[in-house]
């Protein structure tokens, strides 16, 4: 028998994003409720919802502490925005929520994140950032809506979060928090 040498080096699935606090999490549910007879897809529960601010994919165990201690360096200001219109994505046949007007603060943020850690040695795909939190996945409706009550989001923090596979779906662990000015 060959032995092989090869280390497998583990690797986790991360992405920094945004978390709904109560009052959010509960519209946003209202919300996919009432979407839920229309567009037939596979809802996102409520500890799932959030805002990706940078998906990083596989990371090295051993790289963990680089990306918090880069987080650390970030300095970014709070910001808030109202969810407000309801879409839906063709080719990932996904139904999320947007706000028509996300604030210049939210774009920095993202962008410093990407900057200091491609200044490190990450990569990143080059497609443009697209804030949104899906509501829906596999759904094949149509939707396209301004909500009749938009939902007020005061953001104040972000976090580093590990995507993890388990038998009963992903289950998303924080990893790391930050504060905002
Ligand atoms: P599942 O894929 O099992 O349905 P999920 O999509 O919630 O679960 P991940 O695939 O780990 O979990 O994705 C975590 C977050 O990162 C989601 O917001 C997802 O849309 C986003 N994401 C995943 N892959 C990419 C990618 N290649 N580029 C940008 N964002 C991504
Ligand atoms: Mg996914």
């Amino acid at each position: 028998m060959i032995k092989s040498n090869v280390i497998k080096r583990k690797a986790i699935r991360v992405f920094f994003a945004i978390l709904p606090y109560w009052q959010v999490q509960k519209q946003l549910m209202r919300n996919i409720e009432i979407l839920e007879p229309i567009c037939r897809g596979r809802k996102i529960k409520m500890q799932h919802l959030h805002l990706t601010l940078l998906f990083l994919g596989d990371v090295p165990t051993n790289q963990i502490h680089a990306l918090r201690q880069i987080a650390k360096t970030i300095s970014a200001d709070k910001f808030e925005f109202k969810l407000d219109t309801i879409g839906y994505w063709r080719h990932n046949h996904i139904i999320y929520i947007q706000a028509r007007n996300f604030p210049t603060e939210l774009f920095s943020l993202a962008d410093s994140l990407k900057i200091a850690l491609s200044k490190d040695g990450f990569v990143f795909d080059n497609r443009a950032y697209k804030p949104h939190i899906t509501l829906f996945r596999k759904a094949f409706q149509f939707v396209n809506t301004d909500l009749i009550k938009p939902i007020q989001w005061y953001v104040d923090q972000w976090f580093l979060i590990q995507s993890k596979p388990t038998n009963n779906g992903v289950e998303y662990i924080p990893l790391g928090h930050w504060n905002l000015n």
